[in-house]
């Protein structure tokens, strides 16, 4: 048997974290065994908690380089679940296809593009590996449609890598960002 590759992807605000959770139930309302990671962006290790607005909570384990991942896998497990993969290197790729045809489900999560439209290495090539692709929208925050694609950073400098939230990013759609780009 064989595992299947999903992607959640789409711009800050959009839900993404709340979507791979609503798999992770899916998974454990099913008595299946998963397991959860995210990137240790802070440099701060052991398990954390990701939760949806809904107050759904799961323990994520902490790790600072993808193949971590493996350290961690014991026989048994059905479904991996990575959130914010735009921090994680790109070995996540090779890790998630032999977990694939290891049979595992792998559901990953994270930003497509930078403030600066850059795509992000890791996610890009996840999505062109991916049986499934979730796109996410966000509201804008300019125009208050569902269509907002990109992270707009409100505040100067910090680096295209710079982790932030409403204090320094908003989600805006195409019209809006055109607008800001000209002002
Ligand atoms: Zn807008």
């Amino acid at each position: 048997m064989v595992g299947k590759i999903t992607v959640i992807t789409g711009p800050m605000y959009s839900g993404k974290t709340t979507e791979l959770l609503s798999f992770v139930e899916i998974y454990n309302i099913g008595k299946k065994k998963t397991i959860v990671f995210k990137p240790s962006i802070d440099n701060r290790y052991g398990t954390d908690t990701v939760s949806t607005h809904t107050g759904f909570q799961v323990k994520a384990i902490r790790i600072s380089k993808s193949k971590e991942i493996l350290d961690y896998l014991k026989d048994g497990i059905d479904a991996v679940f990575v959130d914010e993969i735009q921090f994680l290197d790109v070995e996540l790729v090779d890790i998630v296809k032999k977990l694939v045809f290891d049979g595992i489900d792998v559901y990953c999560a994270g930003l497509d593009i930078s403030y600066l439209e850059n795509p992000f290495e890791t996610t890009s090539k996840l999505l062109a590996i991916a049986d499934e692709v979730i796109k996410k929208k966000a509201v804008c925050e300019k125009c208050g449609e569902h269509r907002a694609t990109y992270s707009y950073k409100i505040v100067p400098n910090g680096g295209e890598i710079d982790v932030g939230g409403k204090d320094k990013y908003i989600a805006v759609c195409r019209e809006c960002l055109k607008k800001l780009k000209t002002e």
